[in-house]
């Protein structure tokens, strides 16, 4: 079942390591079979060397309960699934514990919108999760989930022009219309992370003229944007 989707899945997982954003069996990465209503889900602490695709496990969008696998699914299952309720756009979710990312995470701050990179990806500063409440805990996955999107609809953000949060104490996740493009946008996101945190080192009143936030935004994305080549007819 979704042999296709598990090797993209895998594949993804993979790319993880492949541009250091995680070690030992940290991070995960699923996507979605939106009109089956399936998700993809790396399995839970089996490590990137020995993991095949056919480890991939299969598990429903409403009940979360596993329909193909011999393997647990990753612990943070039920934050993917909260994520691909809430945001009918997106097709693939990354987590990971990329190191400067989850700095700025466990300091709780929401990670500024300062330079042209950031901006290019990101269109708001890439906003950090509330502490979650001993109720919340109790059902830590699934609240991890909700915190995320209490943030991202309480700050009037696009979740398409800004694919990724931080979870305090936590680390990133992010998203995108497929698993691929969520790992790319979770590479950025460690990239910003780490540039945002030199920058402010260097100079602590470090800004951006959001003017200039617009304008790198649309140059790559919406009706206007002209970054690269122009697309086949
Ligand atoms: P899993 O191996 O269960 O996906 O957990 C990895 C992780 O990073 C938990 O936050």
């Amino acid at each position: 079942m979704l042999e296709e989707l598990k090797e993209k899945v895998f594949q993804a997982n993979l790319d993880l390591v492949k541009h250091n954003l995680v070690i030992f069996t940290w991070g995960n990465v699923s996507a979605i079979d939106r009109e089956k209503g399936l998700v993809v889900i790396k399995p839970s602490g089996v490590s990137y060397d020995t993991m095949k695709a056919s480890d991939m496990v299969v598990v429903d969008l409403h009940s979360g309960k596993v329909v193909e696998g011999d393997l647990n699914p990753s612990s943070d299952t039920p934050t993917h699934l909260v994520l691909y309720r809430a945001f009918p756009e997106i097709g693939g979710v990354v987590h990971t514990h990329s190191t400067y990312a989850t700095a700025w995470a466990q300091a709780g701050r929401d990670i500024p919108n300062i330079g042209t990179t950031h901006a290019d990806y990101f269109h708001d500063d890439i906003p950090c999760t509330a502490d979650m409440t001993a109720d919340q805990m109790a059902e830590y996955e699934y609240h991890t989930g909700v915190v995320i999107v209490n943030r991202i609809s309480s700050g009037n953000i696009n979740p398409v022009h800004t694919p990724g949060v931080l979870v305090k104490n936590h680390g990133p996740f992010s998203w995108g219309k497929d698993a691929d493009q969520a790992v790319y946008n979770a590479v950025v996101m460690e990239q910003v992370a780490k540039m945002a945190f030199i920058s402010l080192s260097v100079n602590p009143d470090t800004t951006m003229n959001p003017l200039l936030v617009e304008k790198h935004f649309s140059r790559k994305h919406g009706p206007n944007a002209y970054y690269g080549q122009k697309k086949k007819q």
